[in-house]
């Protein structure tokens, strides 16, 4: 058992808007690039917007589940709700991306 316990070294030093995923210092109340005063929850380390309801994130797994990591998060907001999709770890988001792009060839291929 190596388990050395360790502080959460994940402190961030930006916040992030959640309108356009600018970053922000974390004293600020009002984003610098477009005025949004809505910040994205302290587990978001940059956001991409794909349009106002879905988003790609890097966040910052939960430490009480285990060593915090960074991972992939793709989110979708609807009325009346919120959905996730963690892609914990690089290796599996290439094999998402590598299916992705082996159907997608497979489609033009057919054509
Ligand atoms: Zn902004």
């Amino acid at each position: 058992m190596s388990a050395k316990k360790k502080r959460s070294s994940k402190r961030r030093k930006h916040k992030i808007c959640n309108r356009g995923g600018h970053e922000n210092a974390l004293n600020t109340g009002e984003c610098k690039s477009c005025k949004s005063k809505k910040f994205a929850p302290n587990w978001v380390v940059a956001k991409r917007a794909i349009n106002r309801q879905v988003s790609v994130e890097i966040t910052a797994s939960n430490p009480k589940f285990g060593k915090s990591e960074y991972r992939l998060t793709l989110s979708k907001w609807w009325p009346g709700g919120r959905s996730t999709f963690h892609a914990p770890n690089v290796g599996q988001w290439e094999q998402i991306e590598s299916i992705i792009q082996a159907d997608g060839r497979a489609e033009d291929e057919n054509r």
